[in-house]
């Protein structure tokens, strides 16, 4: 990958980004870059908005006590969002929080939260599940941000997988093989979506488990011979899609347009 400036603070807005456009901060935003970070006047920054791509950018400061940012030079151009889908139980939120960080630096171009009958967080809080997918897009330099899908009971989900979507299943009780291997042989180069499925803590009952060999696109996937928090198999399951069907394979992210 070509050399990206890690050094540089980026930070995600939502207003639209262009040549010499002066960007407005949110109240939280402003008290972090100004008090938190102490960063004053003529300070540089990255920020991107997930649609115009990433911008170098300048605090300016009207008053003591506001700041707005003020584009310089346009750095990237927006990428298109990858092809890897990650479904996933909920798990406590420390544990979930986490799941959801390292979803997004794998790549996670969508994130759909499954509830199975062992799951052991319902009612997610859509809001946390976007902050931490904001300060994971900030911190690993994607140029977008995960699409959150509503939560959705495990039938409901597989009843909506498109019957040619290949759904990765991450199955502790599936014979241990070649992980790439199963994933080359799954197909789904080129595909337009890849789903990654990993269970909750408690795993998957038997009716579940089930219902999901049934779907006819699928590869089931061992993560080998110990059993994985989920957390875990989350990062080995998208490493792996990501290494043999996504965009660990090209050198850089095609971009948008
Ligand atoms: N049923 C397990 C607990 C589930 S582990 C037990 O016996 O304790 C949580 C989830 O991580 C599983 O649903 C599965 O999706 C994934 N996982 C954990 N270890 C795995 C492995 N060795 N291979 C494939 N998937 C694994």
């Amino acid at each position: 990958m070509a050399r990206y400036d890690f050094a540089t603070h980026r930070l995600f807005v939502s207003p639209p980004l262009g040549e010499g456009a002066l960007v407005p901060l949110e109240a939280g935003q402003m008290n972090y870059l100004l008090n938190v970070l102490r960063m004053d006047e003529g300070a540089k920054l990255l920020v991107f908005n997930g649609r115009d791509g990433e911008w170098l950018a300048e605090i300016v400061k009207p008053t003591r006590k506001t700041a707005v940012l003020k584009l310089l030079q346009h750095m990237r151009v927006q990428t298109r969002p990858g092809v890897i889908r990650y479904a996933f139980a909920p798990l406590k939120v420390g544990r979930l929080d986490y799941m959801v960080q390292k979803a997004v630096e794998m790549g996670a171009a969508r994130l759909a939260p499954v509830i199975t009958q062992r799951t052991q967080q319902r009612n997610l809080k859509p809001d946390k599940l976007l902050a931490n997918a904001v300060e994971a897009a900030e911190q690993c330099g994607i140029l977008t941000l995960p699409e959150i899908e509503p939560e959705k009971r495990l039938d409901t989900f597989l009843a909506a997988l498109g019957k040619e979507e290949l759904l990765v299943f991450a199955d502790e009780d599936a014979d241990i093989a070649d992980p790439v291997a199963a994933l080359k042989a799954a197909g789904g180069r080129g595909a337009a979506s890849i789903t990654v499925l990993v269970g909750p803590e408690g795993g998957f009952t038997e009716e579940e488990r089930r219902s999901i060999l049934d779907h006819p696109a699928l590869c089931r996937l061992s993560l080998g011979p110990r059993i994985l928090r989920a957390d875990t198999a989350a990062v080995a399951a998208l490493a792996l899609a990501q290494a043999v069907l996504g965009d660990w394979r090209s050198q850089n992210h095609l971009p948008d347009k």
